[in-house]
């Protein structure tokens, strides 16, 4: 029995025999083209439709949003501007292969350029020109592995297009050798409830085909050939956490009935609905940027007032935090966001970009406060990336002016953890996102696999963070939210709640499980967890801490 490590995400456990993805192909060589261009120009163009054919069929298979996703691939794939560029390449004596795939790579820097959601469908290009060189060279797609046996699938990352495939029903977790917990395999993991081990180094060349593993995500292990009683009593605990899952829907409490309400995040009216039925009791981050990435200007106040209008109308009487726009960085707007910058992690965004075009953070605020008029919600809004007091104070003050009844701060730089109590005499609340709280102390890109293991929000440095927001908002008597990923890990929500975290907030997939972990302890036992954790000496050390 030896154990890996990586990043855990969720918290379930899963003993299967594992599955490897192939690797990608290697690049095409420089050889010149040896044969006719009409020949191998009838070749690709085959190819091409081979490839188109076998994803329109995937994409009937798969149904809902992974229908989509593949089906605009298959139209990728059959682009006829592609084709042309193809045959150009080949005139120009590059082989079949290599023209394939510059035609493809030239096509997905025009994508990447464009920005927004183009940009987005850049990365599935790759994924398409992958398949085309496959055929042409006559060997197997890249492309998850299928199987009659339940599998545990073994990668080195996964690409939309393959997570969009995923045979979730035999497949029990995912081992990935590099990605981050905000990379696109723990998303996936997340939104099916999958357990799922990111970052996991030396796991491609550790396994064969058909070993046996324990994948534990609560701990971040991987147990190759695991013993007999290992094996059972993972299986016991996957039971556990299946029928946690299909419990009755309760509110949000700890053992002792402390309540501690669990709400969703959301980036449309359109996930309204599935959190809604997961039993979310309010909306604890609407994040309003998503709305208008690909827009290429500010949107009217009569848009956005129908746009939240349309989220808060489901949730009477229940708490709708919103979030006014997050641009740059990884979210850019380009109505917000159009000078380019070297970091744009630490540039103007979040509020300061909004600041720096005042009259779109009116507009944005009034169409807010005619949403809250015309609805029974219990509307919150709060500003990302507010870093002192001196932007508290701008912020809520604008939306007090505009007639907002709660207006708060987001708690991602760590110069407001710091000023935590200075902030309370301002802000109505705080809402902490681990996601930017973690990536800025720890210095770490969040998007970036080299630097996974330090963008953790279990880093006992986040936590002492979070604590001193914790304890300023219970000297000021103010709620303290977590609405980062952090608190859709079930340990770590226990964790957050001993920090003083009053509610929490997730992807709607996560609430079974953290409403099944907070009911198995007191505020006591919670508090003293999160006094362990913050004596550890690292994100590891704190898990076990927190655990023991
Ligand atoms: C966060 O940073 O934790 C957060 C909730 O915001 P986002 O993930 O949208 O940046
Ligand atoms: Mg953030």
């Amino acid at each position: 029995m030896s154990v890996l490590s990586g990043v855990g995400v969720g918290r379930g456990v899963a003993a299967a025999k594992v599955l490897k993805m192939p690797e990608p192909l290697a690049p095409p060589s420089d050889e010149p083209l040896a044969a006719p261009v009409d020949g191998e120009h009838q070749r690709v163009q085959a190819a091409l439709q081979e490839v188109a054919a076998d994803l329109n069929a995937r994409a009937a298979a798969a149904g809902g949003d992974a229908q989509q996703v593949l089906e605009a691939a298959a139209l990728m794939a059959q682009d006829p501007a592609i084709l042309d560029d193809v045959k150009a390449r080949l005139e120009g004596g590059a082989n079949a292969e290599k023209a394939s795939w510059d035609a493809y790579a030239a096509f997905r820097e025009m994508l990447t350029a464009m920005g927004g959601y183009m940009a987005e469908r850049a990365t599935d290009l790759d994924d398409v020109a992958q398949r085309v060189v496959a055929r042409l060279r006559g060997v197997a797609a890249p492309g998850v592995p299928v199987s009659d046996e339940p599998f545990i699938l073994i990668a080195r990352d996964l690409a939309p297009a393959d997570t969009a495939t995923l045979d979730l029903e035999k497949t029990l977790a995912l081992v990935t050798q590099d990605g981050g917990p905000t990379s696109h395999t723990a998303i996936l993991a997340r939104s099916k409830s999958l357990p799922a081990i990111v970052g996991v180094v030396g796991v491609l060349d550790a396994l064969v085909d058909g070993q046996l593993v324990i994948v534990d995500a609560k701990a971040g292990t991987v147990v190759i050939d695991p013993d007999e009683a290992s094996v059972t009593a993972a299986a016991a605990e996957r039971e556990t956490r299946l029928a946690a899952a299909s419990a009755p829907i309760t509110e949000g409490a700890l053992a002792d009935g402390t309540k501690v309400p669990l709400l969703a995040n959301v980036g449309s009216a359109k996930d309204v609905p599935n959190a809604v039925e997961l039993g979310a009791e309010g909306v604890g981050l609407f994040r309003t940027e998503f709305l208008f990435l690909g827009a290429s200007s500010a949107p009217t106040v009569e848009e956005q007032t129908a746009a939240y209008t349309a989220v808060l109308e489901s949730f009477p009487g229940k708490k709708v935090v919103v979030r006014v726009l997050d641009a740059g960085a990884d979210k850019p707007l380009a109505f917000l966001n159009d000078a380019h910058e070297e970091n744009p992690a630490l540039g103007l965004r979040g509020i300061r970009a909004l600041r720096a075009s005042e009259q779109i953070l009116r507009d944005q605020l009034t169409a807010l406060a005619n949403a809250q008029a015309a609805t029974e919600a219990e509307l919150h809004v709060m500003a990302p990336m507010i870093a002192d007091h001196e932007e508290t104070t701008y912020f809520v003050g604008l939306g007090k002016e505009l007639g907002l009844a709660s207006v708060g701060a987001m708690a991602e730089v760590p110069s407001i953890a710091v000023l935590a109590d200075q902030v309370f005499e301002v802000a109505d609340f705080v809402s902490i996102g681990t996601n930017d709280l973690t990536q800025y102390t720890m210095a770490a890109d969040r998007q970036l696999g080299s630097v996974a293991a330090l963008q953790d929000p279990w880093h006992p440095a986040v936590l002492r963070l979070v604590k001193l927001i914790g304890e300023a908002g219970t000297a000021a008597g103010k709620p303290v939210s977590v609405c980062g990923e952090a608190a859709a890990d079930p340990a770590l929500a226990v964790v957050l709640v001993g920090l003083g975290a009053t509610s929490l907030s997730m992807s709607a997939t996560a609430l079974a499980d953290v409403r099944a972990e907070l009911l198995t302890v007191t505020l006591d036992e919670a508090k003293a967890r999160a006094e362990r954790a913050l004596g550890a000496r690292s994100p590891a050390e704190a898990r076990q801490a927190a655990a023991s």
